[in-house]
């Protein structure tokens, strides 16, 4: 399913070519909310529908972002991940669930993924501002208390 424009953004996403965003219906992992795959020539399969990915692609996991907040910071998150990527940043390559494994429990895996990595932590913030959401709210207490 198609994920209405991001163009709630408003000002973050003006001049700002938009990429597909997408709600992965079948998607049975709830390790994470949102996936951005920049823009490249590749197509890819969701929900058995072929997808290009000229634009990039924000998928969204519906399992695990059911309430609208959570799924409007998920995007919110990953869009800010696309405009890193246009800006020339590269994405980050570390994954939660790398930090999952390493640190043990999620709330250390959390402070690790956001506190080790300025893009993450960026999104982070970015999300917060404009879409914050249960989830977001959480993490930024969790990064604030490992700072004290
Ligand atoms: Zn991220």
């Amino acid at each position: 399913m198609i994920v209405d424009s991001l163009r709630w953004l408003g000002r973050a996403a003006r001049n700002i070519p938009l990429p597909l965003a997408l709600h992965w219906e079948s998607c049975d992992d709830d390790s994470y909310g949102g996936l951005y795959l920049k823009p490249s020539p590749k197509t890819y399969l969701v929900d058995g529908a072929e997808v290009e990915c000229a634009r990039g692609i924000i998928i969204v996991n519906a399992i695990s972002s059911p309430a609208g907040r959570e799924v409007a910071n998920a995007l919110a998150h990953e869009f800010r991940h696309h405009m890193q990527q246009l800006s020339g940043t590269p994405c980050p390559g570390q994954s939660f669930r790398q930090c999952l494994n390493r640190e043990g429990t999620y709330e250390r895996a959390i402070v690790r993924f956001f506190a080790s990595n300025p893009l993450e932590l960026d999104a982070l913030v970015f999300s917060h501002r404009v879409a914050p959401s249960d989830s977001s709210a959480n993490w930024m207490d969790l990064l604030q208390g490992a700072r004290r």
